[in-house]
């Protein structure tokens, strides 16, 4: 089942032309990773899908409903940004719970939300603290508890790994991947880190200069890569 449809998207900037015709089909419950060099429109495409970017042609389905003009609340996707963007003066607790007061939940399900999400990325003893009592890890994991609580039926991250240090990486990489089994919940996570997108990926999409140049899973990728810019970029052999 598809659960993310973009069907012939187009995008511009001013003159300059990001998309002309770029679709793409995303399966319920599926890792996705959005691999390409710096500009090749990796986070547009994810801001199109999330809301914050508009588009100039074209459609985006999510679930059974098209999207492409509804606000982003509106869309259940979740956007997980990177963890400067807590808000300094709340707890944990609080940053946690700021998305779901807006939408009207009861104060009970907002703590029963608040409560599981913390169980899951283990971080229930901070909730009490401010961000800035917290590490770089700690802090990415309370950004990553923000979009859980909101139930979304994708997860979207834009490069959420490149401000941390390298051992740090590998291991948020590998609570990624636990986080997705245990949600089960579609993820598209956008990096130009070709091991990231080797590690985590169920496919990868591969894209150039505002066009998809290959989708596959890794093996695929790897083992045969469509075009000559695949092979370099994901340094398999040509
Ligand atoms: P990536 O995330 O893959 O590095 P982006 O999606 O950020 O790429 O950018 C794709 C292209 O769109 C680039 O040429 C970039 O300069 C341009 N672009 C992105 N956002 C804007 C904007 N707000 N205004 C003008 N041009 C933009
Ligand atoms: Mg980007």
């Amino acid at each position: 089942m598809a659960d993310i449809e973009i069907r012939g998207v187009s995008k511009r900037f001013g003159p300059v032309t990001v998309f002309d015709g770029l679709s793409l089909s995303i399966t319920s419950g599926e890792f996705v990773v959005f691999l390409g060099p710096s500009g090749c429109g990796k986070s547009t495409l994810l801001r199109m899908i999330a809301g914050l970017e508009s588009v100039d042609g074209g459609e985006i389905h999510i679930g059974a409903a098209r999207v492409d003009t509804l606000p982003p609340g509106a869309r259940q996707v979740a956007m997980v940004f990177q963890h400067y963007a807590l808000y300094p003066h709340m707890t944990i607790f609080e940053n946690m719970a700021f998305g779901l007061r807006n939408i009207g939940l009861k104060r009970l399900e907002i703590e029963a939300r608040v409560q599981e999400a913390a169980r899951t990325l283990e971080i229930e003893p901070l909730l009490q603290r401010k961000p800035g009592q917290l590490s770089g890890g700690q802090r990415q994991r309370v950004a990553i508890g923000r979009a859980i609580v909101k139930e979304p039926r994708a997860f979207l991250f834009d490069e959420p790994l490149s401000n941390l240090d390298a051992a740090l990486r590998v291991r948020t990489r590998v609570e990624l991947a636990r986080l997705h089994r245990r949600l089960r919940a579609t993820m598209i996570f956008v990096t130009h880190d070709q091991v990231e997108a080797m590690t985590l990926a169920d496919r990868i999409v591969v894209m150039n200069e505002g066009r998809i140049e290959q989708v596959g899973t890794p093996m695929e990728i790897y083992a045969r890569p469509a075009t000559r810019f695949v092979a370099r970029f994901v340094g398999a052999p040509a």
